[in-house]
Parts: C-alpha cells; sequence; structure tokens
C-alpha cells in the first residue's frame, strides 16, 4: 500500500510539511472558461458559476498594499473572462513586482478581446501560456477542436508586441495521459525548435507541469479504471530530493471568495486552509501565516509534485 505523502517527507524531515514564507499569492479568479480540456484540473468550462467578485478581489488588493514583495499569480478557469479582470489588473498594479497571468491564449482569438494581448504588455504582465504539445494533434485532441490554431495566432500576435523578447512569455507543458512529462530542457529544445522553424515564434521558458490526479483527469482516470495505476506511478516516482522544495511552502492560492488554500490543487480538491476550530482561513487571516512554520494540508495527490523531477506551476524543482 501507498504510505501516505505526509509520512515520505516527515521521514526526510518533518520542516518539509510546513509553510516556509510567503513569496507568491495566487488568486484564481473561478472556473469560468472558454475552454473544456480533459485534463482540467478545476473542471472549468463555459458554464463556470464560480466567479470571483469585485469585493473579494478589493480584500486581496489591501493584502498586497500592506505586503510588499509578493508575487501575483492569476488564474482561472480563464482570468480573462472575469468581469473584473482589468480592475483587478489595474489595481494590483505597483503593487507586486511580479504579475503572472495564466492564459489558455486561444481567449486572445476570441470575438471582442482582441485588445487583450496589448492590455497585457501595456500592464507589464509575464505571460504564463498553456501550450501541452507543439503538434496540432495533441493539443487539439486535449483541449478541443482548433485550439492549437488559435493559440498560434495569439502567441504570434504576443511575440509582435515583444513577448518572448523584452516581455517574459513562458509556456506550459502538461502530459496527454497518465505519464510523467518527460525532461523539462530537453523538450524546452524541442518546443523551441519546432515553434521557431514552423511558426516563427518565440518564448522564454518552458514549464513541464505534472498531471495532478483530481479534477476532470481524475474523472478520466476513474472512467478508464486507471487512477490506482497513476497513484501508484507517482509514488513509485517519489524523488526525495525534490521533497523540500514543494510549492505550497512558498504559495497561498486564494479562491472565487477569499479562502485560502496551500495550492490550486487543494482547492480544486475542495481541501482549505481551516484554523483549529475547523473554519477556513480567509484573506485577512494570511498575515498570521506569513512567518511561517504552519503545518501543510498534505493529501496523496501531492505525489504528483514530487514525482521524477518534481513539479509546480513554475514547472519542475531541480
Ligand atoms: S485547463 Fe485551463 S484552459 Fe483548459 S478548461 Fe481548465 S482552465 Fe480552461
Ligand atoms: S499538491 Fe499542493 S499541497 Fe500537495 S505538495 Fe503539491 S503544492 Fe503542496
Amino acid at each position: 500500500m501507498t504510505p501516505p505523502f505526509r509520512d515520505r517527507l516527515l521521514e526526510l524531515n518533518p520542516e518539509y510539511c510546513t509553510f516556509r514564507g510567503l513569496r507568491t499569492l495566487q488568486v484564481n479568479l473561478g472556473n469560468l472558461c472558454n475552454l473544456s480540456c480533459s485534463h482540467c484540473h478545476m473542471t472549468a468550462s463555459p458554464d463556470g458559476a464560480h466567479i470571483m467578485g469585485l469585493h473579494v478581489m478589493t480584500r486581496i488588493i489591501n493584502f498586497l498594499r500592506h505586503h510588499e514583495g509578493i508575487v501575483l499569480d492569476i488564474t482561472g478557469g480563464c482570468p480573462e473572462l472575469n468581469p473584473y479582470f482589468t480592475e483587478l489588473i489595474q489595481q494590483s498594479s505597483g503593487l507586486s513586482p511580479r504579475r503572472l497571468l495564466r492564459s489558455n491564449l486561444t481567449i486572445m482569438t476570441e470575438p471582442g478581446m482582441e485588445w487583450l494581448p496589448r492590455y497585457c504588455q501595456e500592464q507589464g504582465l509575464v505571460i504564463v501560456a498553456s501550450l501541452p504539445c507543439y503538434r496540432e494533434k495533441n493539443v487539439d485532441a486535449q483541449r478541443g477542436r482548433g485550439v492549437y490554431d488559435a493559440s498560434i495566432a495569439a502567441l504570434k500576435e504576443l511575440n509582435r508586441l515583444g513577448y518572448g523578447d523584452t516581455q517574459e512569455l513562458n509556456l506550459v507543458y502538461n502530459p496527454g495521459g497518465a505519464y510523467l512529462p518527460g525532461a523539462q530542457e530537453q523538450l524546452e529544445e524541442a518546443y523551441r525548435g519546432e515553434l521557431a522553424s514552423r511558426h516563427g515564434i518565440r518564448f522564454n521558458k518552458l514549464y513541464t507541469i505534472t498531471n495532478v490526479p483530481i479534477g476532470r483527469f481524475r474523472d478520466e482516470l476513474e472512467k478508464s479504471d486507471a487512477l490506482e495505476q497513476y497513484l501508484q506511478l507517482l509514488a513509485d516516482q517519489f524523488n526525495p530530493d525534490t521533497a523540500h522544495e514543494i510549492m505550497c511552502r512558498t504559495l497561498v492560492s486564494v479562491d472565487w471568495q477569499g479562502h485560502l488554500y496551500h495550492c490550486d490543487f487543494n482547492q480544486a480538491a475542495g481541501l482549505p486552509i481551516l484554523n483549529s476550530n475547523g473554519i477556513p482561513l480567509t484573506i485577512e487571516d494570511l498575515h498570521h501565516f506569513l512567518p511561517g512554520g504552519a503545518d501543510l494540508f498534505l493529501a496523496q495527490h501531492c505525489y504528483s509534485c514530487t514525482a521524477g523531477a518534481g513539479s509546480s506551476c513554475t514547472g519542475t524543482l531541480m
């Protein structure tokens, strides 16, 4: 039987199960998305009804105003579809040294959204864009027909505006099934070569991210009777050298209602950070957390973060 993830970390060093200090605040604007990808851990779709309101954004801005130097990582769903997206971007201007926008790219080509690439550039946002392969067939299989072409069109426009050159544009790869990503450096080289030769596209870094067995990806694994096998693969590939770097040691995730989680995956799995009375913490409680030392809520899906070269929202851990 697979040992509890927490026990594996405790064996190595009890400190690995604790928060180290806040570097990144990841804000999930909700589960509304123009796509319905098969691997989506948030189970996002055009029907997504959890949408962060302006009042929650104001509370987040208030936190940033009082805490300098925190990276703001904006995700979803499709964050750009949140009706208050531009409010968040405008109000957070100057409050964070680095603001990341996780974009599915295709939204930049939707009718009425043509302003988006230029807006991101003017606001100095770092774009972290999903592109699970450089081959059309694989991208469309995972994300839907026409997604590859739309993504390429968006990347060309971003390049034209200086992204991949004077402004940071990073791509995200995730496997098309129940297996671990290949080596990040080699994949990056392959992406760079293929995208340049076929489309003249430039980007900065490629992040490989391991699929986490929650949300729609878990449903798919269950349907094909492959969940146990995948969980076993993750556990078998546990790499002790990645354990001290798991991203929840320095990142906190906020949901559309202002509740806190150790990461977006725990958020998708419905595992909030609780106080000693079992009440979910909110953005107003985050400052208590800042000095570090708090225990992390770890579950079996956490093996995704320590398998192979490790995985986080900014790629491998080693
Ligand atoms: S993976 Fe990203 S683009 Fe795809 S449905 Fe989920 S949030 Fe939308
Ligand atoms: S899934 Fe989240 S809580 Fe678990 S190890 Fe990874 S980052 Fe930490």
